[in-house]
């Protein structure tokens, strides 16, 4: 294992620093170093990038990089860069480009040939899928599915049979819908909804999408979910057998 590297940052650098998606102890002593010593943070909100600075004692000019002014945002990034700064890109929660903004940055910043580095630290799809329980050799992670009905079902559609577990991000306005759409295209498969990681209401629902429907219905979904697919399970058994065991310990 190499040792902790306590250097200072390289100048005309872009770190992508990922943050806590929801315990402020996950973020890593390197992601901490990286917000002191840069020069600039750009952030996708930075009411609330800058309370997390604030709740780690760290005072940083602070730029907003959202989607809609990423494009005026990455040239401004480019300048710092010319001029020799270190500029750190911190979204809302997670890793920077895994489903929120950073991506167009980062290409054009490879591009006009500066030095990108990853400090990498939590993403819910990672947290999801090494807990649900679903092989994780092998997935497809698709992020969030398309608002309309029809492009979410074809997207759905192209997974079907597959032996890869497939993971997406949902909102909770749309977790019930889904779970109809996972019964239309997967009725056989585990599914396992992951809910406020590393929250303390932290929970995992596994069931068939039937069982997980008749849940839903009872209680109502609130905050944030990872929805795993797992492969289509052939062979009965306790995964099938086994229904819904909240965070309690209690059987659905
Ligand atoms: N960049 C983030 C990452 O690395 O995971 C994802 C950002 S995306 C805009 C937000 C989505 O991630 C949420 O709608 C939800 O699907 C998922 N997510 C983020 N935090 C979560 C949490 N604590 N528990 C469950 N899902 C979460």
């Amino acid at each position: 294992m190499e040792s902790e590297q306590t250097g200072r940052l390289t100048p005309g650098t872009l770190y992508l620093v990922a943050t806590p998606i929801g315990n402020l102890e996950d973020i890593t002593l390197r992601a901490l170093r990286t917000l002191r010593e840069c020069d600039v943070v750009a952030a996708e909100d930075t009411r609330r990038t800058g309370q997390l600075l604030k709740h780690f004692d760290i005072s940083k000019p602070l730029v907003s990089c959202f989607q809609f002014n990423e494009a005026k945002r990455t040239e401004q990034i480019l300048e710092r860069l010319r001029s020799g700064e270190k500029v750190a890109v911190v979204t809302d929660a997670g890793t920077p480009g895994i489903s929120d903004p950073g991506g167009r940055v980062v290409r054009a910043v490879i591009e006009a040939g500066f030095r990108v580095e990853s400090v990498p630290g939590p993403t819910a799809l990672v947290a999801a899928l090494t807990a649900s329980g679903l092989p994780t050799e092998e997935f497809h992670f698709i992020g969030f599915l398309p608002h309309k009905s029809g492009a979410r079902r074809r997207k759905l559609e192209e997974f079907a049979g597959s032996r890869a577990t497939l993971v997406l991000y949902e909102s909770p306005y749309r977790v019930a819908k889904l779970l109809q759409e996972l019964e239309a295209v997967f009725p056989h498969c585990q599914v396992v909804m992951a809910r406020e990681l590393t929250k303390k209401f932290e929970e995992f629902l596994r069931g068939t999408p039937s069982e997980l429907i008749r849940v839903c219905a009872q209680r109502a979904m609130k905050g944030e979910f990872v929805v795993m697919v797992g492969p289509p399970d052939k062979t009965p058994g306790p995964r099938t057998r086994s229904l819904i065991r909240d965070s309690s310990g209690q059987n659905h």
